[in-house]
């Protein structure tokens, strides 16, 4: 059976089963599908919640095994203005009977009851009408059904593994992350542990790029409106920007984005054809506007940092430079362990003239030049048409995300239309003033999002060298170990290891078990043996077997893995 016409038919035998559970108190104001399972908006005074799902989920058992025939009917005497806005606005719409039961309906329909043997409602929240705050405030039911007990243990395994994976919730277990209402919805907070993840990807990034002749600059937050018409980026990227702030003659806005500050520093003074490729990059503070029905933790916020690059160099090195940018992300992507399963070349789409400088020739060669690269470095590119930047087309490196979803967590864009409208230009050989091009560099994405992916990734375990705490030294007991304990934890600081003694008077198992929980890759283990042949006893994180040994020996090893 297709998923869709189990969900159309799942969609009224939910939204039967909730007439009765409001005495009939509900109007069925919207249908939709989601990539698991339905949603209905309904209309109803009747408050519904969590609580209730038992209740309901009795009234659905009772509507699938009452027998009723699904009948397709014309169409009903009277529409009211949800059933007309659907009718008007949707595609694959008709009516349906179920018993008494009558209803405007998603097409296809599974055609018995019968053929849903489980149902589980999935959550409750607020909608307005065609998602408009001015409309009213409906509410919205999440279910799910299936065909059978095996498609359903498997999808509640998926919502388990899901659960383990998220990162809002690893990223509050180990004090990564937070949010703060008074300091304002969707702007991230790091907390000690997370500041430590975020320097150290920093730390690796800029030897990386420092050796590779990239100048770090800051450059402001603000930016001048005028900047951004410039641009382009406040006319495509309207409804992100955050309001223009007026003051003094002068109109700013929270920049939503690098480029044209990288620009201005470019354009400071003349350069000479030896200074290409010119190449600047930034740790650069971005702010975006999202709706707060949109933020989800760290994986979309309204402040944000971006490890940002961009390269100014000739016209005829685009080859040259590409596969140099391509070799330094191989080394980022190999250090951060991330498997790049997908490489797409994002085109224009000419259809959209819109969004996409029009400019045939010009996306032609860029898009030609990028699709033969990609062949030299021998990649299998997916063509994805309408991915493209506005100012150009782009290569873009994916990761599946442990949930299925494709990212995009490096991009190569080739630019020709900014170096035009900035005037960007250099002088050749012949002493002649030269346009070059623009290439727009994204390594590793916002911190933000990449440490969202990264803590689901991983389930919180982290690689030793970017973990917050590396060691957690457990004394047996505090009266006779702690003083040795704490000769070691001076010894693995001196040694840059990032440890934490736990000297609090809780039980030992217990804090062996909240290391685990923490994630602490190695646990320190200090009782009378150790003391006495002045030795310690560590055990790495999920192992079973424990090892003793000199500290000398066991920092040795640490910092081997930790350069690895
Ligand atoms: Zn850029």
């Amino acid at each position: 059976m297709n998923k869709k016409n189990l969900n159309n038919l799942g969609m009224h035998v939910l939204f039967k089963a909730l007439l009765k559970f409001t005495n009939q108190e509900a109007e069925l104001a919207y249908m939709g599908e989601l990539e698991n399972g339905f949603y209905i908006d309904i209309k109803t005074n009747v408050t519904i919640s969590t609580n209730d799902f038992k209740k309901i989920e009795k009234n659905i058992k009772s509507i699938l095994t009452s027998g009723d025939k699904v009948e397709i009917i014309d169409d009903l005497p009277n529409n009211n203005k949800y059933y007309k806005h659907m009718k008007k606005n949707e595609n694959d719409i008709g009516f349906v009977k179920i018993g008494k039961y009558e209803s405007i309906s998603k097409f296809p329909i599974a055609d018995k009851l019968s053929v849903i043997k489980e149902f589980k409602l999935v959550n409750v929240g607020g909608s307005y009408w065609l998602n408009d705050s001015k409309n009213e405030h409906l509410t919205r039911i999440s279910a799910i059904c299936f065909e059978n007990k095996l498609d359903l243990a498997k999808w509640e395994e998926f919502v388990e593994e899901q659960k383990k994976r998220d990162h809002r919730k690893i990223g509050q277990d180990m004090e990564i992350f937070t949010f703060n209402n008074e300091i304002g919805q969707g702007l991230p907070i790091w907390l000690p542990n997370g500041q430590i993840i975020k320097n150290e990807i920093k730390k690796f990034l800029w030897s990386i790029f420092t050796k590779e002749n990239f100048m770090f600059i800051d450059t402001p937050i603000l930016g001048s409106k005028d900047l951004y018409v410039r641009s382009g980026h406040w006319d495509h990227y309207k409804e992100n920007n955050f309001p223009p702030i007026s003051i003094d003659n002068e109109t700013f806005m929270l920049r939503p984005m690098t480029c044209p500050h990288h620009i201005n520093v470019y354009n400071e003074k003349p350069h000479s054809y030896k200074e290409l490729p010119y190449c600047l990059c930034e740790d650069a503070k971005l702010h975006r506007y999202e709706s707060s029905g949109g933020l989800i933790g760290l994986e979309r916020v309204r402040a944000m940092e971006l490890f940002d690059c961009h390269v100014v160099t000739q016209k005829e090195k685009i080859e040259e430079v590409i596969e140099k940018l391509d070799s330094i992300l191989k080394s980022v992507h190999k250090k951060l362990e991330l498997k790049i399963d997908r490489i797409d070349l994002s085109m224009h789409d000419p259809k959209d003239k819109e969004k996409y400088h029009n400019d045939s020739k010009m996306w032609e060669n860029s898009e030609g030049q990028l699709r033969k690269i990609l062949k030299k470095l021998k990649y299998k590119a997916c063509e994805m048409v309408g991915e493209a930047a506005f100012y150009g087309p782009k290569i873009d490196y994916q990761i599946k995300t442990n949930l299925g979803k494709m990212i995009t967590i490096s991009t190569i864009q080739l630019d020709f239309l900014l170096p035009e409208r900035f005037d960007m230009t250099f002088v050749d050989e012949n002493n002649s003033k030269v346009r070059p091009v623009l290439i727009h560099f994204g390594v590793i994405g916002t911190y933000e999002r990449f440490i969202a992916s990264l803590l689901s990734q991983t389930k919180g375990i982290l690689p030793l060298w970017l973990s917050p705490i590396q060691v957690t030294i457990i004394p047996v007991n505090n009266k006779y170990h702690l003083d040795y304990c704490k000769k070691l934890v001076s010894e693995l600081k001196e040694n840059n290891i990032r440890v934490k003694l736990d000297d609090s008077d809780e039980r030992l198992n217990k804090k062996i078990r909240e290391a685990q929980t923490s994630k602490v890759p190695f646990q320190i283990i200090i009782g009378d043996k150790e003391v006495e042949n002045q030795t310690i006893t560590y055990r790495k994180y999920s192992e079973e077997n424990s090892t003793t040994c000199e500290l000398k020996k066991f920092i040795c090893e640490l910092n081997k893995k930790i350069s690895a």
